[in-house]
């Protein structure tokens, strides 16, 4: 029987594999697009279109009327032997239903836009934007837990981001899967377009270069337009994902020395974060650039005050002539709070002066607000991901009570001048974490498994008080918190923190295959625990990855009564756009 199922399936597939007939067409069909915002239109043809045959309309009238400019046909786009129209850098300025049709003489295909327009006033003066990458409901819960503790059944205390008004399900789906990256997942955010995993500020087509896709404004252009402050602060590499949304058009996140001189050409007035060598020309020892420019001398010339430490960051914020500022603490990703100020691991020992994301957040508060228009601010606690992924437990709960310090430095200076920010707190995607219980080590019996307290046997973990930044200053406490992560390679198990290092959790062998970092092996008490990823091939896992499930958006300040209810994450583009009022039909700014 399983034999005669095959052809069937093999039917599917083929009919899957078969080309649409139909055109692609973008903007795609369902796009929100803000009033006045630039963007790319791109029709992709299933084969060679004729010009003549080509008619491209908006509500029925011809592009080139509405638009001012006709598209051009590219007979054969990149040798792919089908034709393309494109027409770049084009605007709607009238809010409304379009419905967009195109036709080659034989096909057509028909979307629909909807064009939103804006207050003309803006009702808050900045905006905001937290994104802890990867930050999911278990570290919110564990964080939670371990910053404030229960008393009589109850937390004590609540979390900067817990205590705001408006609260929302995102859904962070892309156009090519169900599961997103960090690029699509901030690009959503920052252009309110969905896209591709990798990609940032485009959409996917089939370009060939990854600088050649249908572009769509970022929140920076429409933000600069107005005339407002941009800011983006992470401890990821600057050029990673989520910082590089707010500047970046690429099909390709990777992009790192394209994505440097788009910050530089976007005017992004605060930029900081770690990723120095991708500012450094090729002859400098340590350089990751192609080419020979100096990037960081480019933006110093352009009036950046530029800053390497903590220390020198301060002094620029504090200097009143600061107005634009560059702040590279590594070469990498800065160090995570736990071995910032605990453990001294990472790479702490070679860059002692790093500020952590609340102290970046605040020089950047400082600098940005001297623009008596408003700012724009991205804060991004972007470790929360990658100590995810390597299933360092403890790393990714110290940086959301990290991201939960900067929140409420957030909450406390929009109190103290003028309360007219919205502050926006959610994730990019999630990841597979939860909080199962306690293990203590005092539990009977040899086995680590049997000391894993569950219901009641759980408890409540032997953390010391947190400190007055919020953080207990011991994580290998003997009843702690079980924090499990659901999807793996192989590794080994070992039920304690990672006192010595980030966790590695698999390597690649000889073979190519994917195993367990033998490391781990003899830690008392460690056990292998088979895998559920994929082990072999392209995708072979050495960590975990993103999953699928929504992400949680917490809001406050002004235009904050806009999040509720489910939501796409693109839909918190509108958020901003019309809290600050971005689009086309605003009107003066006072
Ligand atoms: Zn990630």
């Amino acid at each position: 029987m399983r034999l005669a199922r095959l052809p069937i399936a093999a039917c599917l597939l083929a009919a899957a594999a078969l080309p649409v007939a139909a055109q692609t067409l973008y903007p795609l069909n369902r796009a929100e697009i803000l009033a006045g915002s630039r963007f790319d239109l791109k029709v992709e043809f299933p084969g060679p279109a004729e010009a003549a045959q080509v008619r491209l309309t908006l509500n029925g009238q011809d592009h080139a009327r509405v638009f001012g400019k006709a598209a051009t046909l590219l007979a054969d786009e990149d040798g792919k032997g089908a034709s393309s129209l494109i027409l770049r850098d084009v605007s709607l300025d009238k809010a409304g239903r379009y419905t967009v049709e195109v036709s080659d003489g034989t096909h057509t295909r028909q979307a629909v836009w909807n064009v939103y327009g804006t207050p003309a006033r803006p009702v808050a003066k900045n905006v905001i934007l937290f994104v802890g990458d990867g930050f999911s409901l278990g570290h919110r819960t564990a964080a939670r837990l371990l910053t404030r503790g229960v008393e009589d059944g109850k937390i004590k205390g609540r979390l900067a981001m817990d205590d705001m008004p408006a609260m929302a399900l995102l859904t962070t789906q892309g156009t090519d899967s169900i599961i997103t990256d960090s690029a699509n997942a901030a690009s959503a955010y920052t252009t309110g377009h969905k896209s591709c995993v990798n990609a940032l500020g485009v959409y996917c087509s089939r370009a060939t270069g990854s600088l050649d896709h249908p572009k769509v404004e970022t929140l920076t252009e429409a933000a600069k337009r107005q005339g407002l402050a941009v800011g983006a602060v992470t401890n990821s590499e600057v050029e990673d994902a989520t910082p590089a949304a707010m500047v970046a058009h690429t099909r390709r996140r990777s992009d790192y020395n394209d994505i440097v001189k788009m910050f530089h050409d976007s005017r992004i007035d605060v930029l900081m974060g770690g990723g120095s060598p991708n500012f450094l020309p090729r002859s400098t020892p340590g350089s990751r650039r192609t080419d020979d420019v100096d990037y960081i001398d480019a933006f110093k010339r352009s009036g950046y005050a530029f800053a390497t430490t903590r220390t020198e960051m301060n002094a620029a914020a504090d200097d009143t002539r600061t107005t634009r500022l560059l702040g590279l603490y590594n070469t990498g990703n800065v160090d995570g709070a736990l071995d910032l100020k605990f453990l001294k691991k990472g790479t702490v020992a070679r860059f002692p002066d790093q500020p952590d994301v609340v102290e970046s957040m605040k020089a950047a508060i400082k600098v940005l607000s001297r623009n008596k228009k408003g700012f724009v601010l991205l804060v991004e606690s972007a470790r929360i991901d990658k100590y995810s992924h390597s299933m360092d437990a403890e790393r990714a709960l110290y940086d959301t009570i990290m991201l939960d310090n900067a929140v409420r430095a957030a909450k406390d200076w929009s109190r103290a001048n003028g309360n007219d920010t919205l502050i926006l707190v959610t994730a990019d995607h999630s990841h597979g974490v939860s909080l199962v219980g306690t293990v203590n080590d005092e539990a009977p019996g040899e086995e680590m498994r049997n000391k894993i307290g569950v219901y009641e046997d759980a408890g409540f973990p032997n953390y010391p008080a947190p400190n007055a930044e919020g953080y207990p200053e011991r994580v290998d406490v003997s009843r702690r918190l079980r924090f499990v992560f659901g999807n793996t390679p192989d590794y080994y198990e070992t039920y304690r923190p990672y006192l010595d290092g980030e966790n590695v959790p698999a390597l690649k062998n000889a073979d190519g295959v994917m195993v367990a970092n033998e490391k781990y092996k003899d830690i008392p008490g460690a056990v292998l625990r088979p895998g559920n990823l994929p082990n072999r091939g392209a995708r072979a896992a050495n960590q975990g990855v993103h999953t699928a499930e929504d992400v949680i958006l917490t809001a406050t300040g002004p235009g904050s009564d806009k999040v509720r209810g489910q939501m796409e994450n693109s839909d918190l583009y509108r958020v901003i756009a019309e809290a600050l009022a971005l689009g086309r039909s605003s009107g003066s700014r006072k």
